[in-house]
């Protein structure tokens, strides 16, 4: 007898890696059975992604684009849901992509590890600002949570998680951004359109401008610490301008393994989406010698300090790693609106931290009420850096 489809709910469906999942799952038709799909407010796209994919729901988050969503599957059969309720319960299926971007993500996250699901976990906010609990929930209920952050997909494949006393260190690789090669001075003056254009990856506004201050690799940093059984002293990054090398995880014995490919989220997301087994894609080969040289250096804290405040955070832990993450959310989102300039994002965070006293975490309301504050504090900040 064949096993049974498994099923499959995308949270964050409408973004880059919610639509990078989709580009897989539709070159398979009845691999999986698609159960529910989500969005923030973009009801016409989750909609026509719904009717392609004949998924049983699609959910807005934000009510307000409910009527469209309604409007928009009519007479398909498809039930539309909006709201905060109904996205922790759209995250209920064999296998759920958690895709959304930043802390929103974190209560539907926490739902589907509850109920035991296997999690790709893109969603790095969730384990930045509520790691511990994710992975108490996850012990618990016997959730497997795998890696789409390319670099910590990268390390999952190259990690003997029987063994982790046999592992030296975690090596994750980093691109340097745009501003890989600029002053502070230049980066003064930088733009939100200069900072969300990267230069390998094509990804969501966030993420650019994270990559651009170096905070992404920061965030994974916490990320990593989560996910592999390691010490914050056993991790390091390497600025690796190509993205061919995705990380690395050097062994006692002076072996190092890597995971290599195109820089194509397609290639990370296949491997959660058929774990255990493989899936073909039409993703770019690698072709090394016409590649022919990776290049790698150490990142230069003093131009990047975002970087430097994320180990910071991960060093304090209990609520440091909550906070930096909120502040960030805000700072970044106060960059795009054009209010504040690129350096403020890393001082913005760095002036909430030292505010916010350090407290530990029990429960999902710790997290929100850390987070709220956070936030609160950040946004005074930053009106007074833009007066
Ligand atoms: P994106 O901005 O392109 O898409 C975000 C998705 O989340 C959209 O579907 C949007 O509708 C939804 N969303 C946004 N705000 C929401 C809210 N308040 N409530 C509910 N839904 C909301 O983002 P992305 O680049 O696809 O990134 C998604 C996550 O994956 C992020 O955590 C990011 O750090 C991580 N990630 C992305 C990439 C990449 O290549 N894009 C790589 C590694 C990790
Ligand atoms: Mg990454």
């Amino acid at each position: 007898m064949c096993a049974p489809v498994k099923t499959l709910a995308i949270l964050g469906a409408t973004g880059s890696v919610g639509r990078s999942t989709l580009d897989l799952v539709e070159r398979e038709p009845g691999r999986w059975r698609v159960r529910a799909l989500s969005a923030d407010t973009s009801a016409r796209e989750l909609a026509a992604q719904a009717i392609r994919t004949r998924a049983e729901i699609a959910v807005v988050a934000d009510e307000s684009a409910y009527a469209d969503l309604k409007d928009a599957l009519n007479g398909s059969g498809i039930e539309a849901a909006a709201g905060a309720q109904a996205l922790a319960d759209a995250a209920d299926a064999d296998i759920v992509m958690a895709a959304i971007v930043g802390a929103a993500g974190l209560r539907p996250t926490l739902k589907a590890v509850q109920r035991g699901a296997t999690v790709a976990i893109a969603n790095k906010e969730t384990l930045v600002c509520a790691g511990e609990l994710v992975r108490a929930a996850a012990a618990a209920s016997g959730a497997r949570l795998l890696p789409v952050d390319s670099e910590h997909n990268a390390i999952y494949q190259c990690f003997d998680f029987d063994h982790p006393e046999r592992i030296a260190r975690v090596i994750l690789t980093c691109s340097g951004g745009p501003f890989r090669e600029a002053t502070t001075e230049q980066m003064r003056a930088m733009t939100p359109a200069q900072a969300v254009k990267h230069p390998v990856w094509s990804m969501g506004g966030k993420i650019s401008v994270d990559s651009a201050t170096l905070m992404n690799k920061g965030l994974e940093l916490i990320e990593a610490w989560h996910l592999f059984p390691v010490s914050a002293d056993q991790l390091s990054v390497l600025i690796h301008p190509q993205s061919v090398v995705h990380s690395m995880v050097e062994y006692v014995d002076g072996s190092t393994l890597a995971q290599l490919g195109t820089p194509d989220m397609r290639i990370p997301i296949a491997y959660a989406l058929a774990w255990p087994d493989r899936m073909a894609t039409p993703c770019e080969r690698l072709d090394l010698a016409k590649i022919a040289r990776l290049d790698f250096s150490e990142p230069d804290p003093a131009r990047f300090p975002a970087l430097g405040l994320a180990w910071a955070a991960l060093r304090a832990g209990g609520a440091a790693t909550n906070t930096l993450n909120a502040a960030n959310e805000i700072a970044v989102a106060a960059f795009l609106a054009g209010r504040i300039g690129f350096l403020d994002i890393a001082a913005t965070v760095e002036e909430t931290l030292n505010a916010e006293a350090a407290q530990p975490m029990f429960s999902l309301e710790d997290v929100i009420a850390i987070d709220t504050a956070a936030r609160v504090r950040a946004r005074a900040v930053i009106e007074r850096r833009s007066r």
